[in-house]
C-alpha cells in the first residue's frame, strides 16, 4: 500500500534503537525524510547511515537528551517545519510505590509526559497552519492495564494520555491527528533489561525469564520493532486522517479484555488468592499498612 507520505518530513525521538528505530525505518520505507534523535551519537549515526543506505532518504541526526529543555531546543531547531512527530524516550525504572520520592515522580513526568507535551506544543501550530500533520506518541500497555512495579510509568503515561484525549479533538479540524501507540512486550533492549531484573530476582536464566514471559502472550512471542514501526507508519499515513485521539494497543493479545480492561483476578479475588503471609507482610515504608505482593516486577511486566 502506498502510504501517501513520500516527501514528508518527520522527527522521530529516541530512535537509534528499539521501537523508535522501528518507526524511523518504516517511515523511511514510505519515502519520509527523517530527523533522528538519541543521546548516544555513535549508535545514532550508525542507524542513520543504515537507513540512508536502505531507503535513500535524507536523514539528519541530533544527539541530545530529549527530556531536557536544551535538548528539545536543539532537536526542534534542526528539525524545522515538520509534517510528522513521533515522541519517545526511555521508560522509568521499576520499584515500589512507597519508595518513590517527589524527585522520582518529577523525572518520570518530565520524560514521559511533559517532554511529549512540550514537543506537541512546539510543532502543532505549524502543522495546523499548513493544514496537515500526524503525531504518534509511544506510550505503553500500562495505560490500559496498570503494572504495579512500574507505577512511575503508569502515572506519567496516564497524564500524557489525558492531554492527548483533549488536545487531539481540538486540532483534528485543521488536518492534524494525534494518536498513541501502546506497546506490549517487544524484543528490544528495554525488554532485555527488564528480563534481566526478573532473572536476577528469581534466580533463573535470562532465557528462562523470557520464555516465562512469552508464555503470557497469546501469540507466544515478543513483538518486533518492525511490526511496531509498520503500525506507526500507517497512523502517520494519508489514509489515517479519520483516526483521532486513539490508544492503539500492540500486545499480541496479552491484555485479556473484550471492550475495556478486565482484571484477570479482580482486586478482591487477587487478595483472596494471595498467600496469607504475603497479604499480611507489613510495608517497610509505612508501618501499619500491609504491602501487596504484586508490587514486585513479574515476568509479564514491561512498560
Ligand atoms: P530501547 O530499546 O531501550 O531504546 C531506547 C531508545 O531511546 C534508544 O535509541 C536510546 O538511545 C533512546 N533514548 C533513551 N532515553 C533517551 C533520552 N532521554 N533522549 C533521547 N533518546 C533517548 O527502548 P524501547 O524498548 O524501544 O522502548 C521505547 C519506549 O517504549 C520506552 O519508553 C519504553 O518504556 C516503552 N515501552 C517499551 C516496551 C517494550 O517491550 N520494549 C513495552 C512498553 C513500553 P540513547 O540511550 O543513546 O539515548
Amino acid at each position: 500500500m502506498d502510504l501517501g507520505i513520500s516527501g514528508k518530513r518527520a522527527l522521530v525521538c529516541a530512535s537509534s534503537k528499539g521501537l523508535g528505530r522501528g518507526c524511523a525505518e518504516a517511515l523511511a520505507a514510505a519515502g519520509v525524510e527523517l530527523v533522528l534523535n538519541a543521546r548516544g551519537a555513535e549508535a545514532l549515526e550508525m542507524t542513520a547511515q543504515a537507513i540512508r543506505d536502505a531507503h535513500g532518504v535524507a536523514v539528519t541526526t541530533v544527539a541530545a537528551d530529549i527530556t531536557t529543555e536544551a535538548g528539545r531546543d536543539e532537536v526542534l531547531e534542526a528539525a524545522g517545519d515538520l509534517d510528522i512527530l513521533v515522541t519517545n524516550a526511555g521508560g522509568p525504572p521499576p520499584g515500589l510505590w512507597s519508595d518513590w520520592s517527589r524527585a522520582d515522580f518529577i523525572a518520570a513526568l518530565d520524560a514521559n509526559m511533559l517532554t511529549p507535551i512540550a514537543l506537541m506544543q512546539a510543532v502543532l501550530p505549524g502543522m495546523m497552519a499548513r493544514g496537515w500533520g500526524r503525531v504518534v506518541n509511544i506510550t505503553s500497555q500500562s495505560v490500559k492495564s496498570p503494572i504495579p512495579a512500574l507505577g512511575l510509568s503508569n502515572s506519567a503515561r496516564a497524564g500524557l494520555t489525558g492531554f492527548v484525549a483533549g488536545t487531539a479533538r481540538q486540532v483534528a479540524g485543521r488536518g492534524v491527528t494525534i494518536n498513541n501507540l501502546l506497546p506490549g512486550i517487544h524484543a528490544t533492549d528495554r525488554a532485555v533489561s527488564l528480563d534481566g531484573g526478573v532473572a536476577q530476582r528469581e534466580g533463573i536464566t535470562l532465557d528462562e525469564a523470557r520464555r516465562r514471559r512469552e508464555a503470557t502472550i497469546p501469540v507466544g512471542r515478543y513483538g518486533t520493532a518492525e511490526e511496531f514501526g509498520a503500525a506507526c507508519a500507517f497512523l502517520c499515513s494519508a489514509h489515517a486522517g479519520f483516526i483521532v485521539g486513539q490508544n492503539v494497543l500492540l500486545d499480541g493479545g496479552a491484555i485479556n479484555a473484550t471492550l475495556s480492561r478486565q482484571n484477570r483476578a479482580g482486586p478482591r479475588r487477587a487478595a483472596r488468592s494471595a498467600p496469607r503471609a504475603a497479604r499480611r507482610r507489613p510495608c517497610p515504608a509505612a508501618p501499619g499498612l500491609l504491602s501487596r505482593p504484586e508490587t514486585r516486577l513479574k515476568p509479564s511486566d514491561t512498560a
